[in-house]
Order: structure tokens, then sequence, then C-alpha cells
């Protein structure tokens, strides 16, 4: 996160934002599980286990839309012909929303 969504004010990497106060714990928290996911997908990758490596690259896309979380998806997507997810991916690589 790079901005409080609640003032647009920049996110300074504490609970509370520095502005408005605004809890972002549970914002951090799931960014923190996004990113563990995607962590978890190149892992499973590495040790040549797809299946946990799609489970993990699409739990890491749904809860965070990065490029780098997309472009996993994708490519794990094709390693299972599921051209439909890996065209998304790719859609949300390229900041194209479908
Ligand atoms: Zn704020």
């Amino acid at each position: 996160m790079e901005r409080c969504p609640t003032c647009n004010a920049k996110y300074a990497g504490k609970r509370l934002c520095h502005r408005c106060k605004t809890d972002l714990g549970a914002l951090v928290a799931i960014e923190e599980r996004a990113y563990a996911h995607l962590e978890k997908a190149k892992a499973a990758f590495a040790s040549n286990d797809l299946h946990e490596m799609f489970f993990h690259a699409k739990r890491s896309c749904s809860l965070r839309r990065t490029p780098e979380a997309a472009k996993l998806l994708s490519c794990a997507a094709l390693l299972f012909n599921r051209f439909d997810l890996a065209i998304k991916g790719v859609l949300l690589c390229t900041g194209q929303k479908k």
C-alpha cells in the first residue's frame, strides 16, 4: 500500500494513518498474506510442485493484484492450459481491467 485509502496520505509503514488515524492493520495483513502466497508459489515452482504453485499464485493474485502476482498467475495458468486465467493475468500486468 502506497497511500491511505481514506485520505490518500502517503503510507508511512505504521498501523494507523499518520493523518486521519484510519486503522490500516487489516489491509497490511492482506498484503502480507498475498506476499506469503507469492513466495510459496515461487518455492513450489522451484520444487516442481505445479499444482501447489497454481494454488498459491491464484491466492496471491486474488488478495493483491500486483504485476508480479499477475505474471506468476499467467505462467501457472498456462501450465494447466487455463488460457482464460492466463489472459486475465496478462491484462492485469498491462494495467487493463477485465
Ligand atoms: Zn489516512
